[in-house]
């Protein structure tokens, strides 16, 4: 079951990965994990990688694609894998069909977890502070007992840090909106396209996920 995963922020990524993972046994790829894995291990694309990472600059393409190929011939992986993060890029996508091809095989499904982005600006923008005590909440998951009233000091006073802030949040999304844009595009005139509600809980959202890989035609 070879697979990438997609999503924008907030759209439930990281723990639907968890649940794939843990329930079809197979190893969660994700691009950071790759790059540390291979900083960690000094592999002359990990040193090459750090070198890039260590002058503040962004890793190219062909540092990455390698790390990526690295991983997938790694035996682990011969029953299936969860790429996560990668392809980021249209080149990037035609280096991951290249690479397959080269290790004699194909991905499966490309899995989008779709929610609005109303309900993504709800998810991401919702964590409030108590400036007096620094308790934590979130506005629409764990909002303070009584309407904005610290629930271990009683202070009413909250901020939101500016990651959490509306503009910024928006232009995240906006920024990856576009980016993922054409890698849809690509997988979905292949065919491999499922595009997955991600609007409910957690749950369900798993259980329709579950249903479409365990349907995938063999
Ligand atoms: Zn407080």
């Amino acid at each position: 079951m070879n697979t990438i995963l997609m999503g924008l922020p907030g759209a439930g990524k990281g723990t639907q990965a968890e649940k794939i993972v843990a329930t079809f046994q197979i190893p969660h790829i994700s691009t950071g994990d790759m790059f540390r894995a291979a900083i960690a291990n000094k592999t002359p694309l990990g040193l090459e990688a750090q070198a890039y990472i260590n002058k503040g600059e962004l890793v190219p393409d062909e540092v990455t694609n390698g790390i990526v190929k690295e991983r997938l011939s790694q035996d682990d992986t011969k029953k299936g894998f969860l790429l996560d993060g990668y392809p980021r890029t249209l080149d990037q996508a035609h280096a991951l069909e290249k690479t397959l091809s080269d290790l004699g095989r194909h991905l499966d499904v490309v899995l989008n977890i779709e929610v609005d982005e109303q309900l993504l600006m709800d998810r991401l923008t919702g964590r409030i502070i108590c400036r007096k005590c620094g308790a934590t909440y979130h506005t629409l998951n764990n909002p303070p007992k009584e309407a904005n009233v610290c629930d271990r000091c009683g202070e009413s006073d909250f901020y939101q840090r500016d990651d959490d802030k509306p503009e910024t949040v928006k232009n995240r999304i906006a920024i990856n909106t576009k980016q993922s844009a054409p890698i849809l595009d690509f997988y979905a005139e292949k065919g491999l396209l499922r595009n997955v509600d991600g609007s409910r809980d957690i749950k369900d959202v798993f259980t329709d996920i579950e249903k479409l890989l365990k349907n995938l035609p063999q």
